[in-house]
């Protein structure tokens, strides 16, 4: 029998660290995710650490797994203006240098856009970032997220993340972190033949590469390219896609996100949803 499931979901970052442990507290969460600085760019918040501590003495005090905390969107590694790029890679040394004083912790984020430079031009300036910025010894392992595939999304096939990592010199820093939305959207069938996809993985990247998951339901079907969340159990996978991913033994012991569109007490009900499923009921 498995430990209780790692799950939680995107929690506001405005009352600080602590305060994020007690919210994830309230909803019987036991990871969360937040937002390294504001999704759409701009300027980070200093740490201040006696804040950073009280979080780590909440997540040590009710066994917390490990945080997923998520760049902002608008950071592109793989842009083809250089003032972009440049701000993707100083947005991403500078979070990374914040969240050690969270060490021990994930930072997920999205590998990037080519927008028009072509696929094989986005992986070399995302390895090039990424070669770049992640330093021997850092305390935070960097997620990779598998995408949808909108747009020029990099990191819509299991094949292109594998790339990128083979290309990161530092590549004992990096993981994946994957998306039930997006693989779904980028066309694998989750929904259909979850062992199918996870050993599609396992030959691709390695299992031993995925750390965590973002659970969401998906607004439209395998393969559309999307990426628009849905509530759990109310979209295109389902509730016994979730029930099947809960209960897996290769995916259970993962830190589980969800970033579906609820509220806080929504989110409080499907941590406990997924937790009755987890554990046998059909809850
Ligand atoms: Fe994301
Ligand atoms: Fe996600
Ligand atoms: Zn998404």
């Amino acid at each position: 029998m498995s430990q209780r499931l790692t799950i939680g979901c995107h929690l506001s970052t405005s009352g600080g660290y602590e305060q994020m442990g007690k919210t994830a507290l309230d909803i019987d969460a036991t990871t969360f995710a937040f937002f390294t600085r504001n999704p759409r760019g701009g300027n980070a918040k200093p740490v201040d650490p006696e804040d950073a501590w009280a979080l780590t003495a909440i997540m040590e005090e009710h066994a917390f797994g490990k945080l997923v905390a998520h760049a902002p969107y608008t950071m592109n590694l793989c842009s083809a203006k250089h003032e972009t790029i440049d701000f993707a890679r100083r947005a991403m040394r500078g979070d990374l240098e914040r969240m050690e004083y969270l060490p021990g912790n994930y930072y997920n984020f999205h590998p990037g856009s080519h927008v028009k430079q072509g696929v094989d031009r986005g992986i070399e300036l995302i390895c090039e970032g990424l070669n770049e910025v992640l330093v021997p010894g850092q305390a935070t392992i960097v997620l990779l997220e598998t995408m949808a595939g909108k747009g020029s999304e990099v990191g819509r096939t299991f094949e292109e993340i594998a790339r990128i990592i083979d290309g990161t010199r530092h590549d004992e820093l990096l993981g994946v972190c994957l998306d039930t939305c997006h693989v779904s959207d980028g066309g694998y069938d989750i929904a259909g033949d979850l062992d199918g996809v996870l050993d599609e993985f396992d030959r691709v990247i390695g299992l031993e590469r995925l750390r965590a998951l973002h659970l969401n339901d998906s607004k439209n079907p395998c393969g559309a390219h999307k990426d628009r969340h849905e509530k759990i159990g109310l979209g295109h996978l389902g509730l016994d896609c979730f029930a099947a991913i809960v209960r897996d033994r290769r995916l259970r012991d993962l830190p589980m996100i969800l970033e579906t569109p609820q509220d806080l007490d929504g989110y409080a009900a499907e941590i406990a949803q997924l937790r009755a499923l987890s554990e046998g009921c059909d809850g």
